[in-house]
């Protein structure tokens, strides 16, 4: 099989040791004759696999002790529900800054058992940029954001550490970048865009909001249960979780967040500098806020876009367009996805304008 360049938004690409150990287990976990999805959520090869996801999570990212760390289901979908579920306060709002589809999905789910209130909001120039300088009020609960805004291209490079509480959809940037996570309460993040399979939703929450929700909460989205529990109220997504497992321990033998986030800064500049200088490109997102993870371009020339689209399946680069909210393209560059191949495709943005000039 020849190589894919796979620049999709999600699911992601993962390390091709990843897939390989991951498919090893479906047919003979740890040498045990048996699958691993086969095999008892409560037996000891399984809890040690879920031990291991969790250390993990710790060590990668230096999770302080009064925090829990999760690994739930739903994906990041229901994360929106859960999230508001849990830090409804008295003043039963919580505020969003609306940077995207993603954020906005989340601002709505907070109408189940409360209010929204929108803070701030990009949507003036279809999410181009992050909101700055707002004021939070002093009606809401919580502040919720979106690290990164998988489908604009834009990323939050400075955190709100006040005293409101703040709950973060990390979705599409975990454990892409060093964060520090006493500036947050709770953090959640499908699996699907940097982390692993989808199919398990990582929470890490600080301990001393469980159980302190003004509303009464469903017993799936109490975070309280699943804590008490050890992420094993009810059946956990096995596979899911192994696979997530096997990429924390790539990523901290590769050398962890301060290796991964500087071979990111170096991808993400390598197009960002090109897209700069091609008189055929132009990024989309506002430059301060561009992401390091999703970086959005168009063509200048919409009649070039064949004949690039052309170019890009000749290469076998995979993944390529655009959000239909947004066109032109998006390259995900997600943590394993290699220098050589953010090169190809730069090779190839070239080529187009050397054709064309
Ligand atoms: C993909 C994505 C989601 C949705 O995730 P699901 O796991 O499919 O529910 C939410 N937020 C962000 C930022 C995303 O990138």
């Amino acid at each position: 099989m020849s190589k894919v360049h796979n620049f999709s938004a999600g699911p992601c690409i993962l390390p091709k040791e990843v897939f390989e150990k991951s498919a090893e287990s479906i047919l003979n976990f740890n040498d045990s004759g048996l699958s691993l999805i086969e095999i008892s959520h409560r037996s000891k090869d399984f809890i040690e696999v879920m031990e291991e996801a969790r250390k993990l999570v710790r060590e990668i990212l230096n999770v302080p002790d009064n925090y829990e760390v999760l690994f739930l289901q739903g994906g990041a979908s229901l994360g929106f529900l859960t999230a508001a579920y849990n830090l409804m306060g008295k003043k039963k709002t919580g505020g969003y800054l609306i940077t995207g589809s993603w954020a906005k999905k989340a601002a709505k789910e907070a109408s189940f058992m409360g209010n929204s209130f929108n803070v701030a909001s990009s949507e003036d120039k279809n999410f181009n940029y992050i909101p700055k300088g707002y004021n939070l009020g002093d009606n809401i609960d919580y502040f919720h954001v979106t690290s990164n805004n998988t489908i604009f291209g834009t990323q939050i490079k400075k955190f709100y550490n006040g005293n409101i509480p703040l709950a973060c959809d990390m979705s599409s940037d975990i454990f892409s970048r060093e964060i520090n996570i006493k500036d947050f309460d709770l953090i959640y993040a499908g699996a699907q865009k940097n982390m692993g399979p989808a199919g398990t939703t990582l929470y890490i929450c600080k301990k001393d909001i469980l159980g302190n929700s003004s509303v009464p909460i469903p017993t799936m989205l109490d975070l309280k249960v699943h804590a008490d529990k050890d992420s094993m109220f009810n059946t956990p997504p096995v596979f899911a979780i192994y696979s997530s497992m096997l990429n924390l321990r790539w990523l901290k033998n590769i050398g962890g967040l301060s290796y991964i986030e500087n071979q990111n800064n170096l991808k993400s500049k390598l197009i960002y500098d090109h897209i700069d200088n091609n008189s055929l490109f132009e990024g989309t997102a506002n430059i301060e806020d561009r992401s390091s993870m999703n970086v959005t371009f168009s063509l200048l020339e919409q009649d070039l876009n064949e004949t690039f689209e052309k170019m890009l399946k000749d290469a076998s680069i995979n993944g390529l367009k655009g959000h239909r909210s947004v066109g032109g393209f998006r390259a995900s560059i997600y943590n394993a996805m290699p220098i050589e191949s953010v090169s190809i495709l730069v090779d190839i943005m070239r080529e187009l304008e050397n054709k064309k000039g």
